[in-house]
Order: C-alpha cells, then structure tokens, then sequence
C-alpha cells in the first residue's frame, strides 16, 4: 500500500513524531505538561486513517470528559476532513461503555434499554435496603453506603470479590447489602454509573467470545490522561488491548489527580509490565508556557517524593514571572482579578488585547466560585462556569434560597414544595398531594392548606409532626424578617432550624463537605445586602442576566476540570493553608493527599501560556467570623527566581484608609499570616507598609453619622456596586446612579465617600 504525503507529520518534533509513527504494539507516552501528548495523539489518529491502518470506527479513543472527546474529534477532523465524523468510538470510558452494555445487556442480566439511575435513586435505593436489613441507618447512612460500592466497583470488584478485610463496614454485612442492592438495580432494568464499566468487565472476562469480538473490532487504542484511570477502566482496557496490542496511552504521572477517585498512578508503571517490549516515549518540549511559568511549576512539584521524574524546557521567549499577589480578603481578591481581567482585555498589560475566551480563574473548591460570579455579575464581566452549575444553580443552594424566599414570602408555594420534605420529614407524594388537594379546596396557598390539614386531622403519623414543626418555623422565620432582625444571623437560624445543615452533616458522601462550604459561603453572600429580600431580587437578576452566548467570557472552573486546558492567562485565587492544600489533606496522615494536593497545583500553573497569577487572601470569613489565612505552603515553593510580587492597590490603606496605624499594627502582629515566610517575603519586597483596616473597621468607621454627610450629587463608593453618584436622599436611604450597576436603592451606612 502506498502511503500518502503527511504534511502534518511536519509540524512535530522528533519525539512527538516517533509517538505517531509507531503504529503497530504498545506505545506509552510519559510527558510533563504541555509537551503535546494530547496532540501527538490526535495526530496519530489521523495518521492511522491517512494510512489506511484502520477505518474511523476501528479506532478505539478515551479520553477523560466529553468535551475532551469533542475536542479532539474537531482537532482529527481538521487533520482528515469528513472522515473523522466516522469516529463511533471516540469518547470517555462512561460512554463508551454504555455503547458495549446495549449491545450485550441480557449477558448482564438487564434488557438494552436499561435505565441509567441518578444518585438521589441511588441512595432511595439503598436506604431500604438498609431498612430492610435492620441495619441502624444513623450509624451506617445510605449515602456511605454508596461511596463504598462506587470505590468497589471502581475497583473491580464484584460482590463476591470483595475482600472480607474491606467489608468490616455496616457490621460486616457490606457485601451482603452491595449484592442485594445489584440484585434489586437487576429487576429494575437499571445500572448506576459504577455499573457501566463493571458490567463491561465482568462479560468479557466470563465470555471470551464477546471479548475476542472486540479485540478484533477495535484495531487501534488510545487513552489520553492515562495517568488518572483506575483499576476498572484499566482491566478493561488490558482486556481490549491484549489480542493485537496496539494500544498507545499517554500520560503524566505528575498530573495524577484523581487518587481520591480511586485512580491508580501505578496503572502506569504498570503499562511496561502487562505490555512487554512496549515502547516508552518521553517528551520533553514544552510549547505551552513561558520559562517563568514552567520553572515555576517545575520548582512546586520537584518537592513531591517517588516522581518518575521529566525534564522540560521550552524555546517560548522568557515572558512574565509568575506574579504573586495577597489580599485583605476573598471579596478584594475578586474584585482585583475583576479589574486585572479588564486591564489585560484593553490590552494594557503588554500582551496586547487578550480575550475573554484567553482568561481562566481556577479554583481548588466550587465554593471559591461565588465571590467571583457575584463581582463579576455586577461589573458586567461575561463568564462561563466550566464542568459544574454556577453557583446559585447549585442543588444545596436552590434549597437554602427557597428556604429563605419562604421566609419571606410564605406564599411562595414553588419554594414550600421544594423544601417541605428536604431535609426528609416522612412528607412523601402522598401526603404532600393531601397538601395540594386542602389548599385547593379553599383556595389558599400551600402553607395554608398544610394548617388547614393538620386542623382538621387530615395527616396522620410521624409526618404530622414534623409538618407542624416546619410550618411553625416558616411563620417564625417569617416573623422575623418582618421584625427586621439581622437576616444574616436568621439565614443561619433558617439553615439550622429547619435541619437542612444537618442533612448535610450527616451526610457521607464526597460531596458532602463542598455543599457545605457552599451553604457556609451563601450566607458570607448575605453580607454584601441589607435584608434577605434585596438579596432575593439580586439572585433573580443574575439569573435572568444570561449574556448572549457567543459573546467572549472569562471561564471560572475548578482545578480538576481544567486538566488538558490552555489559557493565555490563568488566575490561581485562594493559595491558603486549608483551602489550597484543601483541610482534609492537611489531617491526613501520611503525605498522599498533600502530595495530590501539589500535583493539582501543577496542573494549575501548567495551564497558562503566557501570564500566571497566583493570590491569596490574609482572612477569609467563614458564618459571619473572621478567619486569618496562612499562605499556603505551596507558595514557599515557589522559586523565587521565577515570582513577581506585586502591592496590591486596596491593601495598604489606598481607597479608605482612615484607621489609626497603631491599631492596625496591633492586629497584624496578632495575625500568624505575618510570621509566614511568603508573607513576609510579600512584607518585605513591598515595603513593608501597614495593612489596612479589615471591613469592619471600615464599616464602623464610615457607619457613624452616615447620613448627614451626604448631600445629592457626592460621589460616593459601595463595595458591592462600586462608583457612583447620589441622585436622591430618603431617610438613611440614598438613591445612587453608579456608574456600573445602574440606579440602586442602598442604605447610606454601606457606601462612603468616593474620595476618603
Ligand atoms: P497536558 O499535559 O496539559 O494535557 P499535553 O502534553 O497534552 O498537555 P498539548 O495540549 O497536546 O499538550 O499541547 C500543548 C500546546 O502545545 C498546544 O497548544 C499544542 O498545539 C502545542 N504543540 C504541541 N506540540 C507542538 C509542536 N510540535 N509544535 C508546535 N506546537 C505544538
Ligand atoms: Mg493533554
């Protein structure tokens, strides 16, 4: 056969080209960051079709999100034409698995058109279950019991391949409840997530014949971010590959992130010993990031232990140092990534104008996201929210707000139906349609139709009371908001009072704790309002403020869903002891969990082409308490060679300086931050001025007298809404056309002159 001309050959570095060449047996491509993997894979598919080493839907092609899979699709369509629409097979184990399980569900037990459960079915799974086992649920709660199976399926293991010395949970009846649970998923025709590479498996380890099929079907493999597979998707994988042997994976051992996930770094080691003679490709070129950036991140993850370890260097010309910058707290360090966004946007930051589209802020927690979406709301700032829902989409925060709107609305029956069984208070379908039917019938409202039925008897049982408990709350909380209580300490109370914290608590799953950070950062939102309604309206404004979609937006996602992304600039906000390493890698023993911590700060500086930002915040404030922050550990990691610290402008006094010095000093030197060495080498390379006054301070200070210093036409400044003139004076209301916000209402103790 005549091989055609490949142009595309040319743009590749030798490495890179021996990757794509080498067709035939097991290649493995162990590259640092930016060193084109990605590339050299997608170029290896092209180049299998342009040789006719296989037709499009012969190759087999996993990658870690479906938007990879998108990706890369476009990227071999560029290289091929057409051709690449044929690529049936080119997606994430999940969903290619489901593809094969269609095809096959009776080996499983299940017809093709099984359903896939969600987790909520899952979890109403296993509590009867768990009921019906006359096991204690408080003790073992159905959403651990979930955690367990999916780490044992991401293991491989079937019910009866769980070792014993796994199964001491649920008073050693963990696999007796896993198999009953399999049994019940069976008769309801349903599979979870887990199932999907599990079943997989399982077929074509029991029917040789099926896996032979395949073998044979798929003539080409190719696995992007192999270093974060476990130990399923690798025996799957091991089982297509073993016929032919054409598999090629690649990968990065230093941007292993998902261990928590029951990924296996060792899957890589692995590689050379399940495919011998395999052959091992190392990139060392980076084309991705300045010098600065990669010395930086190269100087961060040398400090792990047992790497495999790579060199990279790059001929990218020397650009920028890693700039370092810390904040009085979140809100400021928002509200300057909002305006450092703006300055690289007109293009006055040497680069020339950079789009929206070029920017990324990645965080370590989704909480982190809120601070962000609100100032950039108010200034107008398009954004996307990547591999996630924005942050008052959010499942936990939908059900505090409706809380909060019931509060102030008890009318509001979309939020009654919402919460009036969440947490659970034994309310089911039933008795809520009794509810619906007695508010129907006398045309009242939701809350009123539940008194009506609970004065006339009409719901029996533990439901009647919890019913009585919660409609109780609603017109205590109710009454409260007309009283004008703090409606920052009555969202707490809201929270607590009606269990809806505690659900979470109690809750094991993975999830669990970031919900509650996001319920903890809702109420940090709170501050910014004066009452729980005009937090309300602002909330329904954001909503319906959607840009247009094809306008450029800055995207905000967490450092795991950034992984294989790009970003001419790259914002990394929260570099704090406890958040970045995040708390629970802290606690552990043993080093593990800090070290995954630092290889996803790898990954972070490692996105960025040409400008890298890396902040902190001194306090952050977690329910209405200051917290001091220590700079995190990886920016004494750093090498200082390749950092830029800059002053930040709000910091030192600039905008609002009219605390005394003394006392301002007094609560640095009582803060630990001070006595961190990133801290001090910031202190050191600005000047070491005294910080401003926190928030508070400045709010006590311009909250006396507020009122009589106004006179219409001041221009005066709002933390939350920015510049702006007076237009009008009510009271101790002020009407205020701002400059970026438009006409709001505010009350005069949050704004202060402009020029103070
Ligand atoms: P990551 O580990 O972050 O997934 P990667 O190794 O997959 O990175 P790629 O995303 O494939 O790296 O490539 C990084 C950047 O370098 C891309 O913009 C890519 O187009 C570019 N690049 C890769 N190889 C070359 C090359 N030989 N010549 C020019 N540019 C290249
Ligand atoms: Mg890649």
């Amino acid at each position: 056969m005549m091989a055609r001309p490949a142009p595309y050959l040319d743009d590749l570095n030798p490495a890179q080209r021996a990757a794509v060449e080498v067709l035939d047996g097991p290649v493995l491509v162990l590259a640092g960051a930016g060193t084109g993997k990605t590339k050299a894979l997608t170029t290896r598919i092209a180049h299998l079709l342009a040789m006719n080493k296989a037709r499009p839907n012969e190759i087999l092609a996993v990658t870690f999100t479906n938007k990879a899979a998108r990706e890369m699709k476009n990227r071999v369509g560029r290289l091929t034409g057409d051709v690449a629409e044929g690529m049936k097979w080119l997606g994430t184990f999940h969903s290619i698995s489901v593809k094969i399980l269609r095809r096959h569900a009776e080996l499983a037990g299940l017809k093709s058109n099984f359903t896939i459960l969600d987790t909520d079915d899952q979890i109403r799974l296993l509590k009867q279950l768990i009921a019906a086992a006359n096991i204690d649920d408080k003790r073992w709660p159905a959403r651990m019991l979930a955690g367990l199976i999916d780490a044992w399926k991401n293991r491989a293991w079937t019910p009866s391949k769980v070792p014993s010395s796994e199964a001491s949970a649920y008073d050693n009846r963990g696999t007796e409840l896993y198999a009953a649970y399999q049994d019940r998923l069976r008769s309801l025709n349903a599979v979870d997530f887990g199932d999907l590479l599990l079943h997989v498996v399982t077929i074509f380890q029991a029917h040789p014949d099926i896996l032979a099929q395949y073998q044979r079907w798929f003539r080409y493999i190719l696995v992007d971010e192999y270093q974060d597979t476990n130990v399923a998707q690798y025996l799957w994988l091991r089982l297509l590959a073993q016929g032919h042997r054409n598999i090629c994976c690649v990968g990065d051992d230093d941007q292993s992130i998902y261990g928590w996930r029951g990924a296996e770094v060792g899957n890589i080691l692995r590689f050379e010993k399940d495919f011998p003679g395999a052959e091992v490709i190392r990139l060392e070129q980076n084309y991705r990031s300045t010098p600065h950036i990669l010395a930086a991140a190269s100087g961060v993850i040398a400090a792990n232990s047992g790497r495999l370890g790579k060199e990279l260097w790059t001929e990218v010309e020397e650009g920028e140092k890693v700039r370092l910058i810390g904040h009085w707290d979140g809100e400021e360090e928002a509200r300057w990534i909002g305006e450092e966004i703006e300055a690289l946007q007109r293009g006055t930051r040497g680069l020339g104008p950079v789009s929206a589209d070029g920017m990324a802020i990645l965080v370590r927690a989704s909480h982190q996201m809120r601070a962000f979406e609100d100032r950039f709301l108010t200034i107008g700032l398009p954004y996307r929210v990547i591999g996630g829902p924005r942050f008052y989409e959010r499942l936990e925060i939908r059900d505090a707000m409706a809380y909060f709107r019931l509060a102030v609305s008890p009318a509001d029956d979309l939020a009654f139906e919402r919460v009036v069984n969440t947490p659970k208070r034994g309310l089911g379908d039933k008795a809520q349609s009794e509810i619906q039917r007695a508010a129907r019938a006398s045309g009242v409202n939701l809350l009123e139709g539940a008194r009506d039925l609970l004065a006339e008897g009409g719901i029996g049982g533990k439901g009647a009371g919890q019913l009585r408990a919660f409609v109780a709350g609603v017109d205590r909380w109710h009454e409260a908001v007309q009283a004008g209580a703090d409606h920052i300490r009555l969202a707490e109370t809201i929270l607590e009072e009606s269990g809806y914290t505690a659900m979470w608590q109690n809750d094991k799953t993975p999830e669990a704790p970031g919900r509650l950070e996001n319920l903890k950062e809702l109420v940090k939102a709170l501050e910014q309002f004066e009452n729980l309604q005009g937090f309300l309206e602002h909330v329904s404004l954001i909503m319906e403020n959607e840009t247009e979609e094809s306008a450029p937006k800055v995207s905000i996602m967490t450092l795991h869903a950034a992984k294989g992304l790009e970003f001419p600039a790259v914002f990394l906000p929260g570099w704090e002891e406890g958040l970045f390493p995040s708390q629970r890698s802290m606690d552990e023993s043993g080093k593990k969990g800090l070290e995954e911590e630092r290889r996803l700060a790898y990954v972070g500086i490692t996105r960025a082409e040409e400008i890298c930002t890396i902040s902190f915040a001194a306090n952050r404030r977690v329910y209405g308490q200051w917290q001091s922050q220590l700079p995190s550990r990886f920016i004494d990691e750093l090498p200082e060679a390749h950092v830029e610290v800059l002053t930040p402008p709000g910091l030192y006094g600039g905008g609002f300086g009219a605390a005394a010095p003394a006392q301002v000093e007094a609560r640095a030197v009582k803060a630990d931050v001070y006595n961190s060495p990133g801290w001090r080498r910031m202190q050191a390379q600005s000047a070491a001025r005294p910080m401003a006054q926190p928030r508070e301070a400045r709010n006590q200070v311009i909250d006396l007298a507020a009122v009589s210093r106004f006179v219409t036409g001041d221009r005066v400044f709002h933390q939350k809404f920015g510049y702006g003139d007076i237009t009008g004076i009510e009271g101790d209301k002020l009407q205020i056309s701002f400059d970026r916000a438009g006409v709001k209402h505010v009350v005069a103790g949050f704004v202060m002159p402009a020029d103070q």
